[in-house]
């Protein structure tokens, strides 16, 4: 990964660059930014920049990495030997760790490397289960780590989502932080510090990573997928500044017929249509079509719900000009916020977040969206 393949995010690469260039480069970083965001990607081009062997100072863009030299080419491809990468699993057989699924991480890695945990967890078959960085990981970083480098420059220890460690990783972890060994980098990737150890926060430098914009995942978007300027902006708007997620719908997108099921905002319209005509037999069929659902795209549905009811809430405050959202949508908006007063639109707000709420604890999802259906049903028509 070239600091210039990332979008955006110019002053945290300068700060990272300047660094390097000053000798200043903290032996442990945090790169603390949301889900989707360019934390990984940033942490993965500072590994290769510090390795590289023929880093690039001039030119038009900023420095980078050469992308061509041995150690750049292999840690483009995840396989160079001093990048020593941890990260999540579940289902692991005893006395494995995270390297059992080093294969699939690598192309996990190298179809798109803005990623989220579902992703990953649902790539390896386990998407009904807790990731987490076990305790036999972390003999394993301690073995690795007494290994001396190489090649490269510098031995790098990326650990993604190290909140996910449990405690006598965490411990372990903490040990080699307060005495590195030489020229060892550690690379921390998060999106919740607030559930790392405090210890182990005091122990490395924070870079905070801010969510891509719209402005920047539409761009990405074009760039990459050869979307036109209005499905990249519907993406980007849906994705709200996670670049993983925009690239998972525009891939879902592509392929509506192969991921199943009707997209999110028609579901959305037909189910509200339904629930204002007061439609029970329709109502209980829905809630069977959504219970087939697979459990991302059930977390999708009301994650959608709850964003065009924000975006209704807006509309009827007369702040239109806030709304970002395509024209079919728009009209919806328009037609539906008729029926509704703000103390509806608060009722449904708070049912939808319980619904997501219990969703992700795994209760009956039929129950849940027939439980909701039934009371917007009463709100719609008083
Ligand atoms: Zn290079």
């Amino acid at each position: 990964m070239l600091f210039n393949e990332i979008i955006g995010q110019d002053e945290t690469k300068q700060l990272l660059l300047r660094s390097v260039k000053t000798n200043h480069l903290a032996h442990a970083l945090l790169f603390d930014g949301p889900s989707g965001s360019a934390n990984l990607t940033l942490a993965l081009a500072l590994a290769q920049y510090v390795n590289c062997e023929d880093r690039q100072q001039s030119g038009v863009s900023a420095d980078d990495a050469c992308g061509r030299c041995a150690s750049c080419v292999k840690i483009q491809k995840f396989v160079h030997p001093d990048l020593h990468m941890v990260f999540p699993v579940a289902n692991l057989a005893k006395g494995k760790t995270s390297e059992a699924y080093l294969t699939d991480w690598r192309k996990f890695l190298l179809d798109t490397p803005y990623r989220t945990l579902p992703d990953w967890l649902e790539t390896v078959g386990a998407d009904n289960k807790q990731g987490n960085i076990s305790a036999e990981e972390a003999r394993n970083i301690l073995q690795k780590l007494s290994l001396k480098a190489y090649e490269g420059a510098y031995k790098i220890m990326l650990i993604w989502l190290p909140e996910l460690m449990n405690v006598p990783s965490a411990n372990a972890l903490l040990k080699v932080l307060e005495e590195p060994p030489a020229q060892t980098l550690f690379l921390l990737v998060t999106n919740q510090p607030d559930k790392l150890l405090i210890t182990i926060l005091s122990r490395t430098q924070r870079i905070a990573v801010r969510a891509f914009t719209d402005e920047e995942v539409t761009t990405h978007l074009r760039q990459h997928l050869n979307l036109d300027e209005t499905t990249a902006r519907r993406m980007a708007y849906l994705a709200d500044g996670n670049l993983a997620e925009a690239l998972k719908l525009a891939r879902q997108n592509d392929a509506p017929a192969r991921n199943g099921g009707p997209d999110n905002h028609t579901w959305f319209a037909d189910w509200m249509r339904t629930c204002y005509r007061q439609d029970l037999i329709t109502l209980v069929k829905q809630a069977e079509q959504f219970d087939g659902f697979s459990k991302e795209k059930q977390k999708g549905l009301i994650d959608y719900s709850i964003r065009l009811y924000r975006d209704l809430f807006l509309w009827q405050q007369g702040a239109s000009a806030l709304l970002r959202l395509p024209d079919d949508e728009l009209t919806f908006v328009k037609n539906f916020a008729k029926y509704l007063t703000i103390k509806h639109i608060e009722q449904i707000v708070t049912d939808l977040n319980e619904a997501a709420y219990h969703l992700e604890r795994n209760a009956r999802a039929k129950m849940i969206l027939l439980d909701m259906s039934l009371t917007f049903s009463r709100l719609i028509r008083t």
